[in-house]
């Protein structure tokens, strides 16, 4: 949709709003929003929303940390009332520092100007995210436990299936929101789901998946559910991922396909996934941000462990489906949903483009089941943060990808994750040496 000042004031005015929010995203994927009576919508639409960022992931430190919310004028919506009446509307906004100019920290100025990168090589990109989350119970408190709300398993139907009226309610409010809805499903552990929506070009997507997975735990609160997007929350079932379709357009028609070739692929589609292959481990740090990511890295759970690409083999990083013309795709599949959409498009478009620039080869398609390929033939993915976070501090392509600013901040944070995780001592520790 396509907004003026005068069209959203008719809008606000027609629905009666009386609460603005304006929504942004932190370092590490958070959502934040701040709320404002509707009397201040001129001056938001004026670009002179303040706030202190100081206590924001990422974002700057006490000395500058007076920004602004610049709202995106497309992305303004009357809010489906989820959970009371109140009639209030969103914007999700760009941040920028007092100067007038954007905030190099913002995630989604990164992804900006990693767009912009492609279109400058003549390339636009779409996206087709596959976020995946698990419904538990909560206790008399209110809090989640770690026990799953059906014994269902994949495509499974009701009464096993116990997610299906969260998952229709999902879909009808992200109707609501705008979305072009496609698909939903029980997944293949218990308790888990998947829904699918409609493909858009790389901001819109990354925007998308913030609202959706906002949408989703707010849908679930009320039907007395946790939603958890956690990679791999329960020990021996598979975990969840968030694969992402990717597709990019030259002139409008697809780049990646090419009738000539024998398996319908371009050169160009080729590169780009060596580029992606190349810069892999360091690509983890963002696509697998956590502690949690790399427990749902292994063999044996539909989730990939080996830096490779194939046309249908779901243990590689990359799959190719079978789909050719304007449909010619490829899927990568080690992101996880608790990534920063923004930062997750931005280090694959840039480390693909890098393989395009580069002319880098990603060899032949991978036809052996990795999961049981035992010998150091294919590379794998980092086998925990730690080993990513390092990948990640000698790739030159991705630390400019996050820029200077956001680099520093993301690898200083995921460090102290990592120190603070491994001080701790766990129920398997105890178990195991307990007795020694
Ligand atoms: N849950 C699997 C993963 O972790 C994917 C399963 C699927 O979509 N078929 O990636
Ligand atoms: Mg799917
Ligand atoms: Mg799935
Ligand atoms: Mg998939």
């Amino acid at each position: 949709m396509t907004y003026t000042k005068e069209t959203i004031k008719q809008e606000v005015q027609a629905h009666k709003v009386e609460f603005i929010v304006l929504e942004f995203t932190d370092m590490l994927g958070e959502t934040k929003n701040v709320e404002l009576p509707i009397d201040e919508l001129d001056m938001v639409l004026n670009e002179e929303a303040m706030f202190d960022s100081s206590s924001i992931s990422g974002f700057s430190d006490i000395q500058e940390s007076d920004m602004y919310l610049v709202p995106d004028l497309d992305t303004f919506l009357v809010l489906p009332s989820l959970v009371d009446e109140d009639q209030s509307a969103r914007f999700i906004c760009d941040i920028y520092k007092p100067d007038g100019t954007p905030f190099e920290g913002d995630p989604r100025y990164i992804l900006k100007r990693a767009m912009q990168k492609a279109e400058d090589m003549g390339y636009t990109v779409n996206v087709g995210p596959e976020p995946e989350f698990f419904l538990f119970k909560l206790n008399e408190d209110g809090y989640p436990v770690r026990k799953f709300n059906d014994r269902a398993g994949y495509f499974d139907s009701s009464p096993k299936d116990k997610g299906d009226k969260v998952r229709r309610d999902i879909v009808r409010t992200l109707k609501k929101y705008g979305f072009e809805m496609e698909a939903s499903h029980h997944e293949v552990a218990m308790g888990q789901h998947e829904i699918n929506f409609r493909f858009d070009n790389m901001l819109k997507t990354a925007d998308n998946i913030q609202t959706f997975k906002n949408v989703v735990k707010d849908i679930a609160t009320n039907h007395d559910y946790h939603a958890t997007f956690m990679p791999k929350p329960i020990t021996g079932e598979n975990g969840s991922g968030m694969h992402c379709h990717l597709s990019l357009f030259q002139d409008g028609d697809s780049a990646f396909f090419d009738e000539d070739a024998e398996d319908g692929v371009s050169k160009t589609m080729k590169q780009f996934i060596a580029g992606i292959l190349h810069h892999a481990s360091g690509i983890a740090a963002i696509t697998n941000p956590n502690v949690n990511s790399y427990k749902r890295l292994v063999p044996g759970y539909e989730a990939p462990v080996s830096v490779a690409w194939s046309h249908s083999n779901r243990s590689c990083m990359m799959r190719v489906p079978t789909t050719r013309g304007k449909g010619t795709r490829f899927e990568v599949r080690n992101p996880d949903p608790t990534a920063n959409p923004y930062l997750t498009l931005a280090v694959l478009i840039q480390a693909g483009l890098e393989g395009i620039r580069n002319e880098l080869d990603a060899g032949e398609a991978e036809s052996r089941n990795l999961y049981e390929v035992d010998d150091d033939s294919v590379p794998t993915l980092p086998t925990n943060l730690k080993e990513a976070i390092e990948a990640l501090k000698k790739d030159e392509v991705l630390l400019e990808a996050l820029g200077e600013h956001t680099a520093q901040a993301y690898i200083d944070d995921k460090e102290e994750e990592w120190t603070d995780y491994s001080l701790q001592v766990s129920q398997w520790e105890v178990d195991k040496y307990m007795n020694k």
